[in-house]
């Protein structure tokens, strides 16, 4: 078998068109243009890349950038000032604060400062619990990707095995939630599952949020299934160059799988999607429109 390869690029391109559309309306019809304020402190070579990718596709789609840069060695009491700031924005529907955060600055503490109706990363506990309860909310961005990728394969993920590796309450925890709500039956595998492997191939959906390049193996996967590749791990190439690799052996995975999300091109750009329609939904949310249905 050759697996489908999900191709998280066109699909990601395809939902900004959509969000850029609703933008548009949303000016011609209510004069409204809604607006992000991502934060980054410091100057983590990656968090400046993400900040920078993101902040290029808001403005595309029409959405206000409101970027905010703080130095470093900024407190957590200026950054808990400057969120306060932004909570209080009228013209700021969103707000963003780039993770990891430097070692003074408690990103919990952080996280709960975020007015839960701007949360557009969805790591709020309030949006994480009605996230638990199935009640409307602001739900992460990567793991809203990986359903909407997994649901260009299946109509239904109804019934389905579904087995989420990893349980962080960035993607693990949030795409768990998501496959339950969809009514897949799901499984959340972490570094004490004993025999992982065989967990793994009980999936008819295969999500791997690990952090370990490569780790999931061909012989892990039952043969037809969906894998989302949610990893980003950065390893040494030819030439002393370094490339990007998932979290699942893609060539061996291409072999088994029905349907296999590239790294890079799968689930990456589909965050970014997501998050212009997070900001999308909160400005709707916050003037009492109703939610996009797309
Ligand atoms: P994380 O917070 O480090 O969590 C990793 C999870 O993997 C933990 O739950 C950990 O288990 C589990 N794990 C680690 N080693 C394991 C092993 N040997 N066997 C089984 N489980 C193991 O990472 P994260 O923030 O969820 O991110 C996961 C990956 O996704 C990273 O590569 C990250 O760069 C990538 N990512 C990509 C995007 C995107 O847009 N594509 C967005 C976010 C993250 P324990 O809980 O038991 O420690």
């Amino acid at each position: 078998m050759t697996a489908r390869i999900i191709d998280g690029k066109a699909i990601a391109a395809d939902l900004r068109g959509k969000v850029t559309d609703a933008v548009h309306r949303l000016l011609r019809d209510r004069g409204l243009v809604p607006g992000i304020a991502v934060v980054l402190v410091g100057q983590n070579p990656a968090s400046k890349i993400y900040v920078r990718n993101k902040s290029n596709a808001v403005t595309a789609a029409g959405i206000r950038p409101f970027d905010q840069h703080l130095p470093a060695t900024a407190s957590e009491a200026k950054l808990l000032d400057l969120i306060a700031r932004l909570n209080a924005d009228e013209k700021v529907n969103g707000i963003l604060v780039q993770l990891p955060l430097p070692p003074q600055i408690d990103p919990q503490k952080i996280i709960a400062a975020i007015d839960p109706d701007k949360d557009v990363d969805g790591f709020h506990p309030l949006n994480a619990g009605r996230l638990a309860s199935g009640l409307p909310g602001l739900v992460p961005c990567t793991p809203v990707g990986c359903v909407r990728l997994a649901k260009t394969v299946h109509d239904s993920l109804a019934g389905l095995q579904a087995v989420v590796v990893g349980r962080s309450n960035i993607v693990g925890k949030p795409v768990a939630q998501l496959l339950l709500a969809e009514n897949a039956t799901v499984t959340i595998a972490h570094s004490k599952t004993l025999d992982l492997p065989a967990v793994c191939r009980r999936a008819d959906v295969l999500v791997a949020a690990i952090g370990r390049p490569e780790m999931v193996r061909g012989d892990w996967i039952k043969p037809g299934a969906t894998v989302i590749d949610v990893g980003i791990n950065r390893v040494a190439g030819e030439g002393g160059k370094s490339r990007i690799v998932g979290d699942v052996a893609y060539a061996e995975a291409a072999k088994v799988a029905g349907a296999l999300t590239p790294v890079p091109g799968g689930v990456g750009p589909m965050t970014i999607a997501c998050l212009l329609l997070n900001t999308l939904r909160a400005v709707c949310a916050q003037n009492d429109l109703p939610a996009p249905n797309f």
